[in-house]
């Protein structure tokens, strides 16, 4: 790697969502750069000016950031733009047509004024030949007078690169060595016959002038890179190490694509997938620490531990279930105060919280919280393993065949009977040791014990005849029917006495 500290880039096109595949070539620059003390430069390629969007772009600095995978320089970085700026390509064109000034003075790239329909006949005659699919060079030896007097008179031409007649081999530290014969290659070209230069120029003079020293980045990049190397030649300019990162695949090892699920970063978010669980899970798709199964690590750790030398070049596949459990990992980590803000969206939009909330909602949402969070995978499945306390939907839970089982046992009634005149006699809330007592004393009296004893209690409570415990959800759902909610939260009597109300008359 040499002495200087590592330069790497990010440079995403700013045409649609950030996924996953590009998320993780970000965090395997940053990763790098921090590893090593190096700086980590964010760069908008937005010269595809039909596709580029500012709200992208807008979209891409917050997913970013909100994985923690601060830029040094850049678009909005963190201390001033950086000294090699600007980071927007649209706003370098200037820089781009100086290059090709000194290319043509240099004599490393000519005119091409062949019409699309011409380069169409070369291909396709070509193709009849079994030959490569290649320029054929006819523009490369119009003499340079010529060249400018058709440009002056305004023919149109692109400008394309000469191309030696020597095999583009390089370095990738996840390949190895990587070669290309040089008609492999032919003479690319740099800028089209519309003025604007192409994707392998620019990328190239980019990153020779804001000093890249590694250019990390998908595989799907590997076949141009002959030709940037190409460009360094011609410009004299020293080649960086590249390290072209293996495809994400998806269950099935097809390309990873939204048919598989979730593939934006913006919509792990919305799931309540956490920051730090998508980090480590797009860590590991694709590196290993030295010598380990292990499976976690927060960015410090993998900011010590990364090296791009443990990056396979074997495909990755994405594993949703993975992903889960570290989520439900990091889920039981994080700070309950983080959670509540995390969740209390989706709840205030069911109606079910106030907004704003109170001090005491907030300790009670907490307490639920702390009784639901480890039965989800992401986060948006909450309201769905909470509903219950706020709306027990009777009908649907008397209808469900299994309940109905359950209350066509005759014991049902005398225990929901026996539970109900006994909780109607406590003061409120009921606690959990009174709920107790009551059982015992419903069991008692009814001789019921086992399933018949508590599934009719808890199939009035939540809904459903498996669920949380009771010792935790007495309290819940007493003290949520003390509070001032959207939604009144029924208490222990309420449920009791809607279900034994509904039973069919004996
Ligand atoms: N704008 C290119 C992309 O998003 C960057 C490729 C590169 O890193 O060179 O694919």
């Amino acid at each position: 790697m040499g002495l200087s500290k590592p330069r790497v880039r990010f440079a995403p096109s700013p045409t649609g969502q950030l996924h996953v595949g590009n998320a993780r070539t970000a965090l395997y620059n940053w990763v790098f750069a921090r590893r090593f003390g190096g700086d980590f430069l964010l760069r908008i390629e937005d010269t595809d000016i039909e596709r580029s969007e500012a709200r992208y772009e807008a979209q891409l600095l917050d997913d970013l950031r909100w994985l923690g995978l601060d830029w040094d320089e850049g678009p909005e970085a963190r201390s001033d733009e950086g000294a090699y700026g600007p980071y927007r390509q649209s706003e370098r064109l200037e820089i781009y047509r100086e290059h090709t000034e000194r290319l043509f003075a240099e004599d490393r790239a000519y005119r091409c004024f062949c019409s699309a329909e011409h380069l169409d006949r070369e291909r396709e005659q070509a193709v009849v030949a079994h030959l490569p699919q290649v320029y054929s060079g006819r523009c490369r030896n119009i003499s340079r007078e010529e060249s400018a007097a058709r440009a002056a008179a305004c023919e149109p031409f692109a400008v394309r690169l000469k191309i030696g007649p020597d095999p583009i081999a390089f370095h990738d530290i996840v390949r190895g060595a990587v070669e290309f014969a040089a008609d492999a290659v032919s003479d690319p070209i740099l800028v089209r016959s519309s003025g604007m230069p192409v994707y392998n120029y620019v990328v190239t003079i980019d990153d020779a002038l804001m000093r890249i020293t590694h250019v990390i980045r998908g595989d799907d990049h590997l076949s141009n890179t002959p030709k940037q190397v190409a460009i360094y030649h011609a410009f004299g300019w020293p080649v960086p190490e590249f390290a072209h990162l293996s495809t994400i695949l998806g269950p099935d090892k097809t390309r990873l694509s939204k048919r598989h699920g979730a593939t934006s970063i913006s919509t792990f978010r919305e799931m309540g997938v956490l920051p730090e669980a998508l980090t480590n899970y797009l860590a590991l798709l694709g590196w290993g620490a030295e010598g380990g199964t292990r499976e976690t690590f927060t960015m410090p750790e993998l900011a010590a531990e990364f090296t791009l030398e443990r990056v396979t070049p074997s495909p990755a596949i994405f594993d949703f279930n993975k992903l889960h459990w570290l989520n439900r990992h990091y889920l039981k980590l994080a700070e309950p105060a983080r959670i509540l803000e995390l969740a209390r969206p989706s709840f205030v939009a069911q109606h079910w919280l106030p907004d704003p909330s109170t001090a005491e909602v907030d300790a009670w949402f907490l307490q639920l919280l702390a009784l639901f969070l480890p039965g989800v995978d992401q986060l948006d499945q909450l309201p769905e393993k909470a509903r219950f306390i706020f709306a027990v939907d009777q009908p649907a839970a008397m209808a469900n065949e299994e309940n109905a089982a359950v209350f066509a046992n005759p014991s049902a009634r005398a225990v929901l009977e026996a539970f109900a005149a006994r909780i109607a006699a406590l003061p409120a809330p009921v606690t959990a040791e009174a709920f107790k007592t009551v059982m015992n004393e419903v069991k008692a009296a009814t001789g019921a014990k086992g399933k018949d004893l508590f599934h009719p209690v808890r199939i009035a409570l939540t809904g459903a005849h498996s669920g949380p415990e009771f010792d935790k959800l007495v309290p819940l759902i007493e003290a949520g029917s003390a509070l001032a909610l959207p939604t009144p939260v029924l208490s222990v009597r309420q449920r009791a006495e809607m279900f034994l109300a509904a039973l069919p008359p004996v």
